[in-house]
């Protein structure tokens, strides 16, 4: 027996054989992924995640993509301020400041 392609309920045995949905919700139901699917490609970002393209600039699966760009200067960036840190509290120590 066919089966909605929506839902997968079994149509009636009354049904068309063009039908291939229960029911009008179900058919708007499908075109509307299907469209969705049709303009947004799933793709596979640098790090292995899959996701949905949204247009031409979308290169990333998640703004914290480990693979952006944007991330890895973040890191770099949080890291020097890091060090910074470091270098002016050994040189506080250093001075004596605050002992
Ligand atoms: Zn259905
Ligand atoms: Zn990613």
């Amino acid at each position: 027996m066919a089966k909605c392609q929506q839902c997968g309920e079994p149509l009636g045995i009354g049904a068309r054989r063009s039908t291939r949905f229960c029911s009008d919700r179900c058919r708007f139901d499908w075109w509307t992924d299907y469209r969705g699917r049709a303009q947004h490609p799933t793709v596979t970002c640098a790090c292995g995640r899959q996701f949905v393209r949204r247009n031409a600039m979308h290169a990333y699966c998640s703004p914290d993509c480990p693979e952006r760009p944007q991330a890895s200067l973040r890191r770099e960036n949080d890291r020097l301020r890091q060090a910074l840190r470091e270098a002016r509290a050994g040189l506080d120590r250093a001075l004596g400041v605050g002992a």
